[in-house]
């Protein structure tokens, strides 16, 4: 499965770590004899357990790499290894058993006690014992306070426990360790984390914190979308519709791509203030800077439409169904504007023609680190957990074959 990919990816990296590392160095003298380490590495079931690692034939890679550790008991890494196979099998006990004992040998280095406490914490961590996983990964960041795969999980099972502040310190502890070409993108997974965070306080209608919190994801990162939706939330609530406008028209003026995310929010309130033109302008003005805004328009004409004028609106529907032909939303939309007009021939037509080659699909947004498919914009992956990795995909109109066959 593909899923499995980046682990085993970890897992190699893992292994050519303590293979190469200093770590492999302190092994060699023991007890004033010298041991062989390279016996179970020069196994040829090492190299053939190695193989089926990397093309994911696991039950085969377990079978050629336990038969590598009988012929060396010593060799801490290769029953590591076994012990995360038989983890990503789904065999947690069985795991955990192997990595304790590995534990409960004697000389391990500071290095080699992190590396197998590490593998304990992620089995706890698969196997639901969160407590015990947290507990672990710590004490990894004890014996090696640099540890950035500990620090990873560590804000993983935070965030998975929804204690927002933990993730973030632990968050902030990863960004000081990376980088510095990494800064903005530490400072964006932040900025979710601060979003978080005041949404917990605005569930508590601890207001100036969330507030502040808000706007410290937004110090973070200018195109911290949800931040300024809040913010504006929370003005509203306070009665402060200005402040609320000028927040949303800000972010809009950010990240124009994700205006439409303002647009329930700005559509209402323009008609709260009585002002319904004010949003027709800014849709105007978004079309105006990207003809491509295919939101813009259907937002637009869901206005005109408002407005009494269902010709107009009808005509900035066909021009963003040509901007992306996929959308369910503005099809919908035509169809109850046709249905209005009394389905006029002329504009029925020229409906079908402008279809001709759509392909319907209702799930185009999708994480570009894991594949993950979703209808609608999400922040956090639900599959890969990481933060801000969808984008919208776009199918392109199918080739007429005869004009293909024409080209060629
Ligand atoms: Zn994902």
């Amino acid at each position: 499965m593909s899923s499995y990919a980046p682990l085993l990816a970890a897992l190699v990296a893992l292994l050519i770590g303590l293979t190469v590392g200093k770590a492999w160095e302190r092994y060699k003298l023991r007890d004033g004899t010298w041991i062989d380490r390279r016996r179970a590495r020069q196994s040829p079931h090492y190299i053939l357990g190695l193989n089926f690692l990397v093309t994911n034939q696991i039950d085969l890679a377990i079978e050629e790499l336990t038969k590598a550790a009988s012929v060396d008991e010593e060799a801490l890494e290769v029953h590591m290894i076994l012990g995360n196979l038989y983890r990503e099998k789904g065999q947690v006990g069985k795991a955990i058993t192997i990595h304790q004992s590995l534990l409960q040998r004697s000389r391990l280095s500071r290095v080699e006690h992190a590396y197998v406490l590490l593998c304990l914490g992620l089995d706890y961590k698969r196997g639901g014992f969160v407590d015990r996983a947290l507990d672990a990964f710590n004490e990894v960041l004890r014996l090696d306070p640099k540890n950035e795969y500990a620090l990873v999980n560590l804000q993983k099972l935070h965030e998975e426990q929804h204690q927002w502040t933990e993730a973030y310190d632990t968050r902030q502890k990863l960004a000081t360790l990376s980088a510095i070409d990494s800064r903005p993108q530490n400072e964006a997974i932040l900025a979710f984390l601060e979003n978080e965070i005041g949404l917990e306080a605005t569930r508590r209608k601890d207001y100036p914190e969330a507030i502040r919190r808000f706007q410290s994801a937004i110090g973070l990162d200018a195109r911290a979308i949800p931040a300024y939706l809040n913010l504006g939330d929370i003005r509203v609530t306070q009665g402060n519709e200005a402040e609320a406008a000028l927040i949303w028209e800000t972010m809009v003026d950010v990240a124009p791509d994700r205006a439409y995310l303002a647009f329930s929010r700005l559509e209402a309130q323009a008609a709260r203030l009585g002002e319904p033109d004010r949003f027709a302008s800014l849709c105007k003005r978004l079309i105006t800077e990207n003809p491509q805004d295919w939101r813009a328009r259907l937002a637009l004409s869901k206005q005109r439409h408002a407005a009494g004028n269902p010709l107009e609106a009808l005509e900035l529907l066909f021009a963003a169904l040509l901007q992306n032909p996929h959308a369910l939303t503005i099809h919908q939309a035509i169809w109850r504007a046709l249905g209005q007009l009394g389905h006029p021939t002329a504009l029925v037509d020229r409906y079908s023609e402008l279809t001709q080659h759509a392909v319907f699909y209702l799930d185009p947004h999708v994480c570009i680190r894991c594949r993950y498919r979703s209808t609608e914009l999400l922040w956090q992956c639900p599959h890969c957990h990481d933060w801000n990795t969808f984008v919208e995909e776009r199918i392109a109109p199918a080739q007429d074959p005869q004009l293909e066959a024409l080209s060629t």
